[in-house]
């Protein structure tokens, strides 16, 4: 495993892993035990990163450049079948009605 991401707040880390993984990396998220711990505000003392085989990671740092672009939040997804882009409401691909 590699790390290609570290996450600069608590939420973005979550939302990169799961565009990876819509995607067909198998990403992991490490860290996020630190969010949290002791009670009150969490502060956590570093915020998670996210790994993934080094055999993907070229893929992976490539989806992660289109994850910086525009459509931060809601990325389309892609999908593994046919390889046409979805929009990130679509349950399932528009094209072929293969699962995200
Ligand atoms: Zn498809």
């Amino acid at each position: 495993m590699t790390r290609i991401y570290r996450g600069h707040d608590p939420v973005g880390p979550f939302l990169v892993r799961d565009w990876l993984k819509r995607n067909g990396i198998r990403a992991e998220l490490r860290g996020t035990q630190l969010i949290g711990l002791g009670g009150g505000i969490p502060v956590p003392k570093s915020f998670p990163t996210i790994w993934v085989p080094e055999a993907q990671r070229t893929e992976a740092e490539r989806l992660l450049s289109l994850f910086n672009g525009p459509s931060l939040v809601h990325p389309e997804w892609v999908c593994r079948k046919c390889g046409e882009n979805n929009a990130p409401t679509f349950g399932s691909c528009w094209s072929c009605q293969a699962e995200p």
